[in-house]
């Protein structure tokens, strides 16, 4: 079938947005050569209906099988709930893990999590539920295997990227496609699942082993180095008299993953100590200890788990940059570009509203500055909703004791992030969040935030040993992270073509940034 005629008939919609057609037959032409392909495409331009029918194309009539993998649990529905019913019949199915499904044999108390067969110390225990044998594709209902098994046997499994990066031992097997959404979270998935976090008490749980108070003063990898041997050795122990300490099937499972995988990571530190760091991190009781980049971790943990892939995002900002991040080299690679579809220059406006700079040698001076203006602007936006982007916990508690106003909003964790989310969503009172991690991930169209405050351009932390010596062997990609996160908050406010949010920036650094050669002319645009 020629490609116009594959377009026509698995487009899921009546008519093309500006752009997209084109796009469609272009990726399609260019997956005859290339196994990496990028869809560097903004705000508004459709990117999950370009994916839709090449994947729908690609199991009607190649009958390939393909992962879609997305950065969230809520974009995965989301995915889920347009394509499952499709006319073409491509069999479409959701993964996710043990934590998201009630355990039968407990009749639904506990997750899957929690389940029977997890608290089981003797490694006998059999439920009538569960897998039968080595594959998920055989079990006896239980709502976790059973999902897990269907998506196995899918046309396409929608995934999201903790997931498949966190299988153990490997069940998902190598597919034909693989559509990588949001696709520039992958370095920062990646480096969560290579980089070791030593929690003080889970690890004195799980096996008695002792992080004192003094070792987080140790940020030598040499000293964390000789940590981690003896915490292999306590792991083995373990492992080799599972039943004298009577753990749990679960208990094993994480400790002979978490065995393994230090097992790895003593060998990599050894083989090149310099391209290790370590954070240790007093007052959340852990220590993490990552490499300075994971271009050498994306192929084998993620992307080759497919042959073909389609990198699809709205802030690639560098290409070469973020290719050189995936293991790849530019000459492999097959970059599509497309413009939003959005006016973001009338709709999506960024105010200057400098008050100086929030540098640490500077931020004393300027602070004070900030809370008159942020009032002025609460008081212009009065009935609507809004977001305070501060970049850090610091600057959020500081506005809310200095800012005069009972609007504000906040929270201290993930989960209560995402509480906090749903009741503001709901909340028909013209509340703020004071936020400092929620450029991304969240949609908040329309009525639900009208206005936002860029506090303090978000530059990656340099208090992070990892982060600073990034930096110093590429500033670009300080630069490039920098960028997009102001493209990612900027995008949080405006969902759809009619929607309108005015941002505001307060942090004078920011004429610094467009500046830069590296913003995006689209970005540039809408300062005004
Ligand atoms: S296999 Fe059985 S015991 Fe285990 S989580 Fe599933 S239903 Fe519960």
């Amino acid at each position: 079938m020629e490609y116009d005629e594959v377009i026509k008939t698995y487009f899921p919609y009546d008519s093309f947005r500006k752009g997209q057609y084109e796009t469609i037959k272009d990726i399609l032409e260019a997956f005859d050569s290339y196994d990496y392909i990028i869809l560097d495409a903004g705000t508004g331009f459709g990117k999950s209906a370009v994916a839709r029918t090449i994947l729908d194309y690609m199991a009607s009539e190649q009958y390939k099988d393909s992962y879609l993998l997305t950065s969230t649990k809520m974009l995965q529905e989301q995915y889920y709930s347009e394509c499952a019913n499709n006319k073409h019949h491509v069999d479409y199915k959701i993964a996710k893990g043990r934590a998201n499904f009630l355990c039968r044999e407990y009749n639904s108390l506990f997750n899957c999590n929690q389940g029977a067969c997890q608290e089981d110390t003797t490694d006998n225990y059999h439920c009538k539920y569960g897998m039968m044998g080595k594959d998920p594709r055989n079990n006896g209902g239980c709502y976790y295997w059973k999902q897990k098994g269907d998506a196995i046997k899918s046309d396409v499994a929608i995934m999201n990227y903790d997931l498949l990066l966190s299988d153990y031992p490997n069940h998902y097997k190598y597919r034909d496609i693989m559509v990588l959404d949001e696709a520039h979270n992958i370095d920062n998935k990646v480096m969560q699942r290579v980089g070791l976090t030593l929690n003080k008490q889970r690890l004195k749980k799980l096996v008695g082993f002792e992080i004192d108070a003094s070792d987080f003063d140790e940020k030598s990898i040499d000293y964390w180095l000789h940590m981690l041997e003896a915490l292999e050795q306590d792991l083995t122990e373990h492992i080799i008299n599972e039943y004298k300490y009577e753990h749990t099937k679960r208990e094993m499972d994480q400790i002979r993953r978490l065995k393994d995988t230090i097992t790895k990571r003593i060998s990599e530190i050894k083989f090149e100590p310099s391209f290790w760091f370590v954070n240790p991190m007093f007052f959340e009781d852990k220590v993490i200890i990552k490499p300075r980049d994971v271009r050498g971790y994306v192929k084998p943990l993620l992307l080759d788990n497919a042959e073909k892939h389609l990198f699809m995002s709205g802030s690639i900002i560098n290409k070469s940059n973020f290719v050189k991040y995936l293991g790849l080299n530019d000459d492999e690679v097959y970059y599509s570009q497309a413009e939003s579809t959005f006016d973001m220059k009338k709709n999506n406006p960024i105010i200057k509203k400098f008050c100086g700079s929030l540098t640490y040698n500077q931020k004393e001076k300027t602070l004070p500055k900030t809370y008159p203006v942020i009032e002025e602007i609460l008081s212009k936006h009065n009935g609507e909703k809004g977001i305070i982007h501060c970049n850090s916990k610091e600057f959020r508690d500081k506005i809310i004791e200095n800012v005069h106003t009972n609007r504000f909003l906040t929270y201290d964790s993930s989960l209560e992030k995402e509480e906090l989310l749903e009741y503001f969503k709901e909340s028909e009172y013209d509340n703020v969040i004071v936020a400092y991690s929620l450029e991304e991930g969240v949609d908040l169209p329309y009525e639900n935030v009208t206005f936002q405050i860029i506090f303090k351009i978000p530059y990656p932390f340099l208090g992070d040993a990892q982060i600073k010596a990034r930096k110093d062997a590429d500033s670009e990609w300080y630069m490039t992270e920098t960028i997009r996160k102001l493209v990612q908050t900027q995008g949080r406010g405006m969902r759809a073509e009619d929607d309108h949010c005015t941002n505001y920036v307060l942090d004078s650094s920011f004429n610094g940034i467009i500046r830069n050669k590296l913003c995006p002319k689209s970005f540039k645009e809408c300062v005004i």
